[in-house]
């Protein structure tokens, strides 16, 4: 029998997402985030419902092909670029748009014989992850600009701290270092996350490359995706495979670091740290079984973990638990494990399987 894990994706949410997106940044166009398999909700069923998108943009070489041998015709960015001029070949040929940032790149695209290749320079404006140093734009550009294999140029930067709550000193500071060094040229730019999207309309410009937000959830701390009017696209569910019922003083799964005070009604559920669930949720942690609020108890372990159903005397085994997603922010999930809830949605491994809807 197949273990009653699934996670379930609300592809009209995905579309409805997108919608709230060019709602916040209406006038630029929208470069879908769809790495790590579209944060863990599958690549081709997302991009489909995403497909009214202008562009994609994801990481791997495999999955960029994939889409374009899908039918897919937008614009399609690899974030981090190539590795090989292998690599860039395949860019010709399946008409990938590249990041460029670092000088290996720049050494191959010079004297390669492709054709018609569209660039995004990224350059670093202070996060210090990717980018070239911003002192070296105009001799990049200049050498750029002289390259017959380059047909586009967008210019490219990505925030530390769109997402931060309090101080925006970091942020404007990377926007004024790009202003500067970019404000001559009338080249298009893309700059703003999900983050920025929302909270920084100067920064859409001519892409905005919302991830997280598109997924119905938040990149702020403090708030859930449901305060932009964002919908959640994945719901983790699974069901009540066991009951136990407990004494006053027994204990629950590995360590016996939870001990009943009371005589007590457990749930084991089938869902552990290696269906993603996140095994550093505490006790108290919420979950919904059959729609109605509970409690993780004790630790989490590979394939299980427990819910107190004491209060809950009609569930019985096969009863529906949701360990995220309707009804059950991923953010809430994320801020109990003290994590993100871009760690919880990417993590879902291939043994958890999704069901589309
Ligand atoms: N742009 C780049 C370069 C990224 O690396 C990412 C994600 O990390 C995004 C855009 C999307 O970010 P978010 O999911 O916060 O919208």
């Amino acid at each position: 029998m197949q273990r009653p894990i699934k996670a379930y994706i609300d592809l009209p949410a995905l579309t409805h997402n997108l919608l709230i997106t060019r709602h916040y940044a209406p006038n630029a166009k929208i470069m879908a985030i769809i790495k790590a398999n579209a944060y863990g909700h599958g690549l081709l069923h997302t991009a489909h419902a995403l497909r009214n998108a202008d562009g994609f943009g994801l990481l791997e070489l495999e999955a960029a092909i994939c889409l374009r041998e899908a039918g897919f015709r937008h614009p399609i960015l690899l974030l981090e670029g190539f590795f090989s001029t292998r690599e860039l070949a395949l860019l010709e040929k399946y008409r990938l748009s590249t990041v460029i940032h670092h000088d290996e790149q720049l050494a191959m695209l010079t004297g390669c014989n492709h054709r018609e290749l569209d660039i995004f320079l990224k350059i670093n404006t202070g996060m210090n992850r990717l980018g070239f140093a911003s002192e070296r734009f105009p001799s990049i550009i200049k050498q750029l600009s002289g390259n017959p294999a380059v047909s586009q140029i967008t210019l490219m930067t990505h925030f530390a701290t769109a997402d931060g709550t309090t101080d925006n000193t970091q942020f404007h500071k990377q926007l004024q270092v790009f202003d500067q060094i970019t404000g001559l040229t009338a080249m298009p730019c893309t700059l703003a996350n999900s983050a920025a999207t929302i909270r920084y309309p100067e920064a859409h410009r001519d892409w905005v490359r919302p991830g997280l937000m598109l997924y119905g959830a938040s990149p702020f701390a403090a708030h859930r995706g449901e305060d932009f009017k964002l919908k959640p696209v994945m719901s983790l569910t699974s069901k009540i495979i066991a009951i136990q019922h407990l004494k006053q003083g027994d204990i629950v799964g590995y360590g016996g670091n939870f001990q009943t005070d009371r005589p007590m009604r457990i749930g084991i559920v089938a869902c552990g740290y290696a269906d993603g669930y996140p095994r550093h949720a505490p006790t108290g942690t919420p979950v919904l079984v059959n729609d109605l609020r509970s409690r993780l108890i004790g630790k989490v372990s590979m394939d299980m973990l427990a819910v107190d159903l004491t209060e809950l005397p009609n569930i019985s085994i096969n009863s529906t638990v949701t360990l995220w997603g309707n009804g059950l922010p991923v953010e809430d999930i994320a801020r109990a494990a003290d994590t993100i809830s871009y760690e919880l949605l990417c993590a879902l491994p291939t043994r958890v399987e999704l069901e589309i809807s």
